[in-house]
């Protein structure tokens, strides 16, 4: 997470007018890193996870569950448990008084704020380090993350692991405490400015992008049209009649289009919980490489995570929260959308800053200049300072598109004096250009690496899923440093992809373009983006590309089945394949190997159909839940048991309990017969007689 900085945040009026000198002296601290850490060399191959939870209030007899708003509490409490603290855990910075603490190194994980009060996420108290029976501690320790948060909460509250809270902005309370919606800072008809982190950076955010963007943020998402909904469907919970603030004639001039759900404020996005992964490269260059070739993985991955077909208490026809995240926290002014014309601002902007990456930086030969993006937009200026600085084309480029944007909350005392010893105005422009890929230099203080942050993959409901997932993409790293593999496709495409990574079912039901061989085959460097000369200002590198295949023969569109289980007939082997031959070239011990089998095992189940995405299982528990209409309605009591639902899971789960014991409905083809296999045909190696069916 960012720094909790204290200080006066600036209104947007005033910030827009330092964002200029904060442009200027971030990209001076960025080359004081650049001039710093280039050279450095064998860092460790260390990764970490984070894991978000949501916090909600239930219990069984009561019908309605809510959001719980006491992070704060929950926090405090967890950071002044003094038995805990002995081994090192558990909060970095606590309140805006306190400056940040340390890095932890324990061993017990370490817990953060996040923007949605209603949130908590957790870490590990130390990164992962490179041995493979690392891995098996993951799951154990995602394990003990939920058992401390839940200890350090009230007997009705849980943290759970789904991506958004299906009732989030619908009338009536779905918060606890109750606030009534509408307040200053994010203007919404449908949520209280209470719904987020009152630390003043998060309400800043959310007022300062609302004020740059000169109306509230529109967060709407097509509504799942089941055999009920009326169509056209016009959202029954939109307000056209309120006058509060300005903002609300924005109901009034089609912010709200018939058959979406309506959402207009930054908690409906930021207020999802998902599942990121750091990896530490051993330099730079590999750095690099990791980040290019990690992206084309990310819509991928973020189709078989798929877990949020709900929004403010209906069916989305979505099964994705990446999309509602970038409207939440879309700054673009009318004139950036392209909706006026250029007069005040200084570019027309394609994407929100929380989008796909727009750019690949690797010193790769293999990196044609066709993959780039045509499109892409750079701060010509900020380029030239930073090539001036000794940075290369390809990294100034990439930092001169982040670059493009303003930043959204200052500290007026942090504008005094330029502190090249901090990085804490390169990082307030790089940590609010959310894109599924991060490039992560070194910060100033630490002995850390430069890393690579993979981000686009949903969070899970259980813990083995979430272990499974992280662990996944580990072996896949390790796989594409091993090999060096190859997944470079037009970035273009990769945007495409993320698109297509929104459709229900999309794992099952979609193609995705996906680059067939992914052997090395190495060019000479004379004829790539790297090795030229391009004119400062210009994104795009001026010499051809490498002869070689045609660009559009080197990809195809594949299924994600295809793409992590291979198919006989197709030319890409898939993911899990690749995984499994690394395996085999490296010495794993008989134990760890089996139990990273179980968590191949749900990938490619995931990946084939044969287990379902917590989206599938979601909208199945909904489907078969008698107080559904089949209207596109998710009701209180639906919604009820459905948390209830994934309690229990969570509960049987810290309880070692066999998921086939459940009976919950559909559990079986979420979860599979995943403890089967490693030479104990156990109770787990069967559904014990709960059919698959039920989830249909
Ligand atoms: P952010 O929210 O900015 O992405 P966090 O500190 O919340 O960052 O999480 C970063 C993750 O990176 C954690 O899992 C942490 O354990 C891990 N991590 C910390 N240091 C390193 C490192 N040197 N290399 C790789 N991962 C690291
Ligand atoms: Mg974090
Ligand atoms: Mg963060
Ligand atoms: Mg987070
Ligand atoms: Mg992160
Ligand atoms: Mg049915």
């Amino acid at each position: 997470m960012g720094l909790l900085a204290l200080g006066t945040a600036l209104e947007w009026p005033e910030a827009k007018k330092r964002a200029h000198q904060v442009r200027e002296w971030g990209i001076k601290q960025l080359l004081e890193i650049w001039n710093k850490a280039k050279g450095k060399e064998r860092d460790a191959l260390l990764w970490g996870d984070e894991v978000e939870y949501l916090v909600v209030t239930y219990t069984k007899d009561e019908q309605k569950v809510l959001l719980s708003l006491r992070q704060a509490e929950i926090l405090k409490a967890l950071a002044t448990d003094t038995e805990l603290a002995k081994d090192g855990c558990c909060v970095p910075a606590l309140q805006d008084d306190e400056p940040a603490a340390k890095p932890k190194t324990g061993s017990l994980p370490v817990f953060h704020p996040e923007f949605g009060r209603f949130m908590l996420e957790a870490t590990p108290g130390k990164p992962w380090g490179i041995g493979f029976r690392e891995l098996l501690d993951v799951e154990p320790d995602m394990k003990l993350r939920r058992k401390i948060a839940k200890e350090h909460m009230l007997s009705s509250e849980y943290p759970i692991t789904l991506t958004t809270f299906p009732r989030i902005g619908s009338p009536g309370q779905f918060t606890f405490p109750y606030y009534p919606p509408s307040g200053p800072r994010l203007r919404s008809q449908f949520v209280p400015d209470e719904i987020a982190n009152p630390h003043i950076r998060f309400p800043t955010l959310a007022a300062n992008i609302r004020w740059r963007r000169g109306r509230k943020v529109q967060v709407n998402v097509p509504v799942f049209h089941d055999t009920n909904t009326p169509r056209p469907w016009v959202d029954p919970t939109v307000n056209r009649d309120l006058h509060n603030w300005p903002e609300d004639d924005d109901e009034r001039n089609g912010a709200a289009p018939d058959d979406y759900i309506h959402m207009d404020a930054m908690a409906f996005g930021m207020g999802s919980c998902c599942l990121q992964i750091t990896f530490q490269a051993k330099n730079i260059t590999e750095g690099r490489q990791l980040y290019d070739q990690l992206s084309p993985l990310g819509p991928i991955m973020l189709a078989l995570t798929a877990a949020t077909p709900i929004y403010k208490g209906f069916l989305a026809n979505t099964d994705v929260r990446w999309n509602q995240i970038s409207r939440a926290v879309d700054c673009r002014t009318p004139e950036e959308l392209g909706e006026k014309p250029l007069k005040n601002d200084r570019w027309r902007i394609p994407k929100s800053r929380y989008a796909s990456n727009s750019t690949y930086i690797s010193t790769d030969p293999r990196l044609r200049p066709e993959y780039m993006d045509p499109d892409l937009v750079i701060d010509p200026e900020i380029k030239a300072k930073l090539v001036e600085g000794g940075m290369d084309d390809l990294l100034a480029t990439h930092f001169a598109h982040l670059f493009i944007r303003d930043p959204i909350v200052i500290f007026e005392e942090d504008l005094q004096e330029l502190d090249l010893n901090k990085t804490d105005h390169f990082e307030n422009i790089q940590s609010t250009n959310w894109q599924h890929m991060r490039f992560k230099p070194p910060p100033a203080e630490n002995n850390i690496g430069w890393r690579v942050e993979f981000r686009p993959m949903e969070i899970q409901v259980t813990d083995f899923e979430n272990a499974a997932f992280s662990v996944f993409m580990v072996l896949v790293t390790r796989a594409i440093l091993s090999f060096d593999l190859n997944f470079y496709i037009p970035i273009k495409k990769v945007d495409d992809n993320m698109e297509r990574a929104h459709a229900v079912d999309a794992v099952l039901k979609e193609k995705f373009y996906f680059r067939k061989n992914p052997f090395p085959l190495r060019p000479s460097r004379a004829n790539t983006v790297f090795g030229d000369e391009s004119r400062p200002g210009s994104a795009m590198p001026s010499r051809p590309g490498s002869p070689g295949l045609p660009i559009d023969e080197e990809y195809e569109e594949m299924t994600i089945d295809e793409i992590v289980n291979g198919s006989p007939t197709g030319d890409f082997p898939g993911l899990i394949p690749i995984v499994e031959s690394y395996l085999d070239s490296v010495n794993v011990d008989v134990e760890t190997r089996c139990q990273l089998a179980t968590y191949l095992s749900l990938i490619s189940k995931r990946a084939s159909g044969e287990l379902d995405t917590a989206a599938r299982w979601i909208r199945n528990f909904v489907d078969a839940h008698p107080a559904y209409n089949h209207d596109s309605v998710v009701d209180e009591a639906i919604t009820h048991d459905l948390i209830g639902a994934v309690i229990a899971v969570g509960e049987r789960e810290a309880a070692g309990q066999n998921f086939a014991g459940l009976g919950i409905h559909g559990l079986p083809r979420l979860l599979g017969r995943f403890r089967g296999g490693c030479g104990q045909d156990g109770p787990n190696g069967d559904i014990n007689g709960v059919s698959d069916d039920v989830a249909n």
